[in-house]
């Protein structure tokens, strides 16, 4: 048991908290979406959270959990699904959202602290005419650090792929628990072993990323009589060329009703297409939805939506929001990650989707992989066991389907087709011998150095 009261005296002038109850809320994410995952973390718990303001400060609180051998697990917005911000060992919970200023913006690539929300982040980017390239689904409430450490993929994907991307991570500037801790700035492919580590390899302190110029987007909301047009059409869609785009969900006619907000302009038994496009491929895309037998049900300015706490921008129905739209109103389901070949890639969806379409409700996200163009999924899944679950995924990997399943804890098991390339395991070997920053979470390592105090 670490000494917490000598900790907090150690921490004297940095704002922190040790009341339970808060710690206990503070020490969530939404890895209740899946069963497995509640069973093993409820109740885990920090014993105290740090908010540190600035570099110094976040280097103070990991020096002095370094010399009492305490555990330190980073947290930004916790929207993250598989409890990766989730202390499994107790010890420190290092909250970043105190550091969110944006440092400078130089030829198209902006500078920000880690603790940054996003949304915020990209309405100051396009205050000077730029967005940001990629974000999650969560962008309302997620940080940048939380992103690059635990996300990676959601809108944007159609047309810059996910983070794990050359080029789509600049640099960031990380903070380690070498002995003493430092600073370390990583540039280029030299800060993949931060990329997507869940905060195992260091503290993201500011981060680096490149941007594009702003689009004014349309959100459209396009219904199908059937699925499989919807699919043809997203198909045909991302591979336009001329069409600037940002994003394109499809969802087969279980999950519209489950959309607030929109689902009553939703025909009955229809399956519906999310998109996001410039506003100067409106033409091009009633043309190309008429040509699948698409009609447009509902359509709003997708920049305007988001700065009001009132709207709901079509992303939030996208990505993994599907299955929160749904668990407002099921308790009953989870989902699943999943990514479709790249060559007959609505052939396996359809070899998934028709067998199992009591339990598994389709939805599909266009995105590009290493410069090819496919569907990845977050099927929403009608739960009922574990042993079910891995027969569903059975038969997905049979089909070529590849999995990142999100009913594990670590990296290793997780991350799939989305585990950014890279030597992780030494990275976190140097930046972290004594295995503090959040353990658990990489299943291959083992500290270098004893742990003994
Ligand atoms: C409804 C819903 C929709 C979602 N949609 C998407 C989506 O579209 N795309 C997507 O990729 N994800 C999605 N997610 C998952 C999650 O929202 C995103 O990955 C988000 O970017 C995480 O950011 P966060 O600030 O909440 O991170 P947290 O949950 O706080 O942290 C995530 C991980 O990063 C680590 N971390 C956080 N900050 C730092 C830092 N500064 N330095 C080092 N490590 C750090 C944490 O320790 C943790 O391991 C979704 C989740 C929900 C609940």
């Amino acid at each position: 048991m670490a000494d917490i009261a000598a900790l907090a005296a150690a921490l004297d002038g940095i704002e922190i908290a040790t009341d339970r109850a808060l710690l206990r809320q503070r020490s969530r994410d939404f890895y209740w979406y899946s069963p497995i995952l509640k069973q093993r973390l409820d109740g885990k718990s920090a014993e105290l959270l740090a908010r540190p303001k600035d570099e110094a400060e976040v280097l103070r609180v990991l020096t002095e959990c370094r010399a009492a051998r305490v555990p330190v697990t980073v947290r930004g917005g916790a929207t993250g699904n598989y409890g990766q911000c989730v202390p499994l060992d107790g010890g420190v919970l290092l909250d970043m959202t105190a550091m969110a200023a944006p440092v400078a913006l130089t030829d198209g690539v902006v500078e920000v602290e880690a603790g940054a929300k996003m949304i915020d982040l990209d309405l100051w980017c396009r205050d000077r005419g730029w967005e940001l390239k990629l974000w999650p689904s969560t962008k309302r409430t997620a940080t940048i650090g939380g992103f690059v450490a635990g996300g990676g993929a959601g809108v944007g994907g159609i047309s810059h792929g996910t983070m794990r991307e050359r080029g789509n991570l600049v640099g960031a500037r990380v903070a380690t628990m070498q002995d003493p801790p430092r600073i370390l700035d990583l540039e280029g492919i030299a800060a993949n072993p931060v990329n997507r580590t869940y905060g195992t390899t260091g503290v993201l302190t500011r981060i680096r990323v490149p941007l594009t110029p702003a689009q004014a987007w349309r959100d459209v909301a396009i219904a199908f009589p059937d699925f499989v047009p919807a699919s043809r059409f997203a198909l045909d869609l991302s591979f336009a060329d001329g069409i600037p785009k940002k994003m394109c969900g499809v969802f087969d006619s279980q999950l519209p009703p489950f959309f607030r907000g929109i689902a009553e302009a939703v025909p009955a038994g229809h399956a519906l297409a999310l998109v996001m496009v410039a506003p100067a491929a409106m033409t091009a895309l009633r043309e190309l939805a008429a040509e699948h037998g698409g009609r447009i049900v509902a359509e709003q300015d997708a920049v305007e939506a988001e700065r009001d706490a009132e709207k709901t921008p079509f992303y939030e129905y996208c990505w993994n929001h599907t299955t929160l739209q749904v668990l407002k109103r099921d308790r009953g389901v989870s989902y699943l990650q999943c990514r479709f070949p790249f060559e007959d890639t609505l052939k396996a969806v359809e070899a998934v989707r028709i067998p199992f379409r009591d339990e598994v409700w389709m939805h599909t996200e266009c995105v590009r992989f290493g410069g090819r163009l496919t569907m990845s999924a977050l099927p929403v899944i009608r739960w009922t066991s574990a042993e079910r679950l891995y027969e569903i995924i059975a038969a997905f990997e049979a089909q070529g389907i590849g999995i990142a399943n999100p009913h594990v804890l670590t990296i290793e098991e997780g991350s799939g087709y989305r585990r950014v390339p890279g030597d992780q395991l030494g990275f976190k070997q140097m930046t972290d011998p004594l295995g503090l920053l959040n353990p658990g979470k990489m299943r291959d390592f083992t500290p270098p150095e004893p742990a003994a105090a």
